[in-house]
């Protein structure tokens, strides 16, 4: 089986990478190393069927080249994170909606089949019990960074679902929701590194806002062979499918777990999001998976709770070298989001 995954060098990626290598795939990631890093891939490049490309989607012959010859392809190559979103809108919109089209293009000239990574994003503000794969989508002023993000990641979808309704390319799609773990970086926003890292240095936990609004938080090693089984069940053809979390907790509530949890000294403060966000950017009060739709198919049941979690993601930071430069750098990143 040849697989190649673009955006293989990033934080899901590069576990979905991984788990297929030891699967016995061969595994191509093609990168363009933004968001992603060569050291995400370092316990793969050790291993003879795999391979790396950089470039970025946006790069039709790049692209095309890459997935001829492929049985599958996972599409997990996108602009993601608060800050890369609102400092480069163009880019964003360009990479995910642009740089999809050319993914679709290319397995639709190899034969190939596709699983694309969409996110929860797309239903917006819809704050409902459970979303479930027909919730309506509730979107504000098209404006704002975040809205137009999860417009973008939408047209993706339809992009993906009008490929397979069209020219009967095989595709998947796949809405995951808050995934977190080992190799996240906090440098584009993401609350879980974040607050761990600032933990683990007695800095300040910044929760933004009151605190209260939700998520249910998913680890990437209960999802990535949900992504793997989706993708390899003909069934899940021209279907959407959330993968999220089981556990809904308040962003204060987990400040407080981690604190707890990894016996810190730092206090947690409570940020006014207009200091938090640039301006143009709303956060969202609640956001609830329904996983139905995958736990009826593939038997998908996210496992692991907050407290593992949590020691996952405090392992990894620790074990990382660097920790209080790289701790530095994102605090850097994250007062620049802050106006
Ligand atoms: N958040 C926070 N402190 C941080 C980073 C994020 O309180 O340092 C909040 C953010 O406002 C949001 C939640 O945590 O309410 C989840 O943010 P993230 O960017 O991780 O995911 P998303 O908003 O896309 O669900």
């Amino acid at each position: 089986m040849r697989t190649v995954i673009t955006g293989g060098a990033g934080f899901i990626g590069s576990h979905l990478t991984d788990y297929l290598l030891k699967r016995g795939d061969s595994v191509t990631v093609f990168d363009d190393l933004s968001t992603g890093t060569l050291e995400n891939l370092t316990e793969a490049r050790k291993n003879p069927n795999f391979s790396f490309i950089e470039g970025t989607v946006l790069d039709k012959a790049a692209i095309h080249d890459a997935i001829a010859g492929s049985d599958r392809v996972f599409h997990l190559a996108a602009a993601v994170g608060v800050q890369l979103i609102v400092e480069q809108p163009l880019t964003s919109l360009r990479t995910n909606i642009h740089g999809t089209e050319n993914v679709l293009d290319a397995v639709k000239a190899a034969g190939s089949k596709l699983l694309l990574a969409s996110t929860s994003e797309v239903y917006g503000k819809n704050s409902s019990d459970a979303l479930h794969e027909e919730s309506d989508r509730i979107l504000g002023d098209a404006l704002k960074s975040r809205w137009t993000y999860a417009a973008a990641k939408g047209i993706d979808e339809a992009f993906a679902h009008a490929y397979w309704s069209e020219y009967g390319v095989p595709v998947t799609i796949v809405r995951l929701f808050n995934t977190v773990g080992p190799r996240q970086t906090g440098r584009y926003g993401m609350v879980v590194p974040n607050l761990i890292g600032q933990a683990l240095t007695g800095t300040p936990l910044t929760v933004f806002g009151d605190g209260q609004q939700t998520r249910c938080f998913s680890y990437v090693a209960d999802v990535v062979p949900a992504l793997v089984k989706l993708a390899e069940d003909e069934r899940s053809v021209g279907q959407a499918y959330n993968l999220g979390g089981a556990q809904e907790i308040s962003i204060f509530e987990l400040a407080n777990q981690i604190v707890e949890r990894l016996e810190s000294e730092s206090l947690v403060s409570l940020i006014p999001y207009e200091q938090a966000y640039a301006a143009g950017y709303e956060d969202m009060r609640r956001r609830v998976p329904d996983n139905t739709k995958a736990n009826k198919l593939i038997g998908f049941e996210p496992e692991t709770r907050i407290p593992q979690i949590i020691d996952f993601v405090a392992g990894d930071l620790r074990a990382r070298n660097g920790l209080e430069d790289r701790l530095m750098q994102q605090a850097g990143s994250l007062l620049s989001v802050a106006v």
